[in-house]
């Protein structure tokens, strides 16, 4: 791209993203940059559209209007090879969705092998190396019903971490746990933000969007009021419904 220096590509970018549901706004002119090696924390109350933004940057949803692309490349255009998008991202939503049937491992190596090809020992080596990462190896005969919800949302974020994605979108993964495991869950999205994963996440957890995020979006009614690093959005709102949000939940 021309007066760009190399590598400063944002990893995701937004551009003017609408998207309706029956007639119904959810997403108003979304604009949004993701540099690489950074983490974006989406607050907002619920129904501000939070969720959609995540679906549609994985290409879960189809937006109405606007742009989003990844590495710079326009991923909304229809010519885009959708699949290929989807193995470049890791998602991990609320409810941690671990295949029951499944031991650990074998949630975790089932991408790498179906989609991404690769053959079972090399798939398994990386499962055990990312498992004994997040401190979960002993687990990875387990079945998913004998672990800890912090355990299985720790799964999950391995699982999306498998096929080595590019980007990790993180919808509300803590909403579902019980408080004392919390913590755990959120380490790991700290760890992984030293390791310079890019991500972008959903959260009422705002202690750790203060903390851990690079910069915060405040989403209202679909639209973006406010964006901006945590200590001015938390700290310094230019906006009063950030400023009645933030009373609000905090
Ligand atoms: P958040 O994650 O911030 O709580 P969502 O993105 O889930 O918000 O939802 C934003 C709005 O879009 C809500 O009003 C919700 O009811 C609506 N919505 C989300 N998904 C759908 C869908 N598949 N069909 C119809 N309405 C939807
Ligand atoms: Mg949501």
């Amino acid at each position: 791209m021309t007066g760009e220096l190399p590598g400063t590509e944002p990893v995701l970018r937004l551009e003017a993203v609408r998207k309706s549901f029956g007639g119904h706004p959810v997403l108003r002119d979304v604009d949004l940059t993701v540099p690489a090696h950074s983490v974006t924390a989406l607050i907002g109350a619920s129904g501000s559209g939070k969720s959609t933004l995540l679906r549609c940057a994985n290409l879960l949803e189809e937006i109405d209007d606007g742009a989003i692309f990844l590495d710079g490349e326009e991923i909304t255009e229809p010519r885009a090879d959708q699949d290929a998008v989807r193995r470049r991202i890791g998602v991990v939503f609320q409810a941690y969705n671990l295949f029951p049937h499944l031991t650990v491992l074998q949630n975790v190596t089932l991408a790498p092998r179906r989609v991404h090809r690769r053959a079972r020992a090399e798939a398994e080596a990386h499962a055990l190396e990312l498992l004994d990462r997040l401190g979960l190896a002993a687990k990875a005969g387990e079945y998913p019903d004998r672990l800890s919800g912090g355990q299985q949302q720790r799964v999950a974020i391995v699982r999306a971490l498998a096929t080595g994605p590019r980007l990790l979108l993180l919808d509300e993964i803590t909403a579902a746990l019980d408080p004392e495991l919390v913590g755990e869950v959120l380490s790991v999205v700290r760890d992984l933000k030293d390791q310079g994963m890019t991500m972008v996440l959903s959260t009422h957890e705002m202690g750790f969007a203060r903390e851990v995020a690079d910069q915060v979006c405040f989403l209202d009614g679909g639209v973006v009021l406010e964006q901006g690093p945590p200590e001015q959005v938390f700290g310094d709102p230019t906006e009063e419904r950030t400023r009645q949000f933030l009373k609000r939940i905090v």
